[in-house]
């Protein structure tokens, strides 16, 4: 999974469907339609949706 955001090939895989890039401390979630979620991770390790792409 290449990071939609920074282009980061080196992206860390949490699960089947989970990346995390740690340039953007950012989690992809990757949907079955393929569907892009993109979350910023807080500092206080939560997660906040950022942006969504078809
Ligand atoms: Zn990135």
């Amino acid at each position: 999974m290449k990071c939609p955001i920074c282009g980061n090939e080196h992206t860390g895989k949490l699960s089947k469907s989970r990346y995390f890039c740690s340039i953007c401390f950012i989690e992809i979630f990757l949907s079955r339609k393929e569907e892009l979620q993109i979350y910023k991770i807080l500092e206080d390790g939560t997660t906040c949706p950022i942006a969504a792409t078809n």
